[in-house]
């Protein structure tokens, strides 16, 4: 296994070094690459689980380790969004990631010339380690949002399956924005979604971060929220704070003051990033990693699995029944978890990036 990230790693830094580096770094969790989890792991338990806990909402442990109750879900269709992959089931989140969620598509379009938002993998109904695509995602207050604006057809299920990632980088040249699909209007989403104060940062790509520092006009205070990451170039991904009163939530380090367009943005573009890591000692018995177990999680995880399921996806969709049956697709007949269909994550992160991701 040590072997084979090894390998990965090495593979990426080569197609950095050939300037070949492009949208489809699927820089994602080496994890992803297994098929399936091993039974009894916590990405097997958690990702087979199909409905939310009944009562309140409360997320436990951090976004990248823990778990939550009270999930809702969001409604695959509403006048300014979409939901996708429908078949992964993880449109689930805390109520407030949803109501935000459906806040910023009926901002986005009124104001920003963003017909309406696309939405990716929010969380499991009760949230938990993924076995493919995420580190994080774990407590139902990080959700993706795609770069690709809603089309103007209602999608079938099928189709949103189906509908390809289209990346903002330019094919063949080294982080840099393709000026052909980047617009105004994705820069004037991405404020908007960084203007809410819910928002506790949003991960981007390191180019397309440079372009907001470069071009980014108007009032530059959230900009900073915006934090260069790998991946994150065909979708970002937008992580709100705890709620108020989320006693078991864990929260991250605040974004340092600034725009974030200074040296912590300036060392995605040297050869650090992109570096292979440094090859073991001779000698150094290999480390293998071993499966998130339940028991790594927070003491309530164990809880949150045994705990009594809600009636049905209906009565735990946010907005209601009505919400959950408006405009409404049924989800995929084939499940299409396929490894590779997983948006990006964040990717491998070497021991000396600076932004304390
Ligand atoms: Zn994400």
């Amino acid at each position: 296994m040590a072997f084979r990230i090894a390998q990965a790693l090495q593979t990426i830094a080569k197609m950095a070094f050939a300037g070949a580096l492009g949208a489809s770094l699927v820089a994602g969790d080496v994890d992803a690459q297994q098929k399936q989890p091993s039974p009894g792991s916590a990405k097997a338990l958690f990702g087979s689980v199909a409905l939310p806990t009944q009562g309140g909402a409360q997320p436990f442990g951090f976004y990248a380790k823990g778990c939550m109750t009270g999930a809702v879900a969001l409604p695959t269709d509403g006048e300014t969004w979409q939901a996708m992959r429908l078949s992964r089931n993880r449109r689930w989140g805390n109520p407030a990631m949803i109501a935000l969620l459906e806040r910023l598509s009926a901002d986005a379009a009124q104001y920003d010339g963003w017909p309406g938002l696309l939405v990716g993998d929010i969380a499991q109904p009760r949230g938990g380690p993924m076995f493919n695509g995420h580190a994080s995602h774990q407590i139902g207050l990080d959700a993706d949002v795609w770069l690709t604006p809603m089309p103007s057809n209602h999608m079938s299920a099928q189709e949103r399956e189906a509908l390809p990632f289209t990346t903002m980088l330019q094919k063949g040249a080294f982080l840099t924005i393709n000026p052909d699909v980047w617009s105004q209007s994705h820069a004037r989403l991405l404020m908007r979604a960084a203007s809410y104060p819910q928002v506790e940062r949003i991960f981007v790509n390191p180019a397309i971060k440079k372009k907001m520092c470069d071009t980014w006009t108007g009032d530059r205070t959230n900009l900073g929220k915006l934090r260069p990451e790998y991946g994150h170039d065909s979708h970002f991904h937008i992580r709100m704070k705890c709620p108020p009163g989320a006693a078991a939530c864990k929260s991250q380090a605040p974004v340092a003051a600034g725009d974030g367009c200074d040296k912590s943005l300036a060392w995605w573009f040297t050869k650090a990033p992109w570096a292979p890591p440094k090859p073991p000692k001779p000698g150094t018995p290999p480390v293998k990693p071993r499966e998130v177990m339940v028991s790594d999680l927070p003491n309530a995880c164990a809880a949150v699995l045994a705990a009594p399921s809600v009636s049905s996806v209906r009565a735990a969709t946010y907005g209601g029944p009505s919400a959950a049956e408006a405009l409404t697709v049924a989800p995929a007949a084939e499940p299409a978890a396929a490894p590779g269909d997983a948006l990006p994550a964040i990717g491998p992160v070497p021991d000396d990036k600076p932004s304390g991701e």
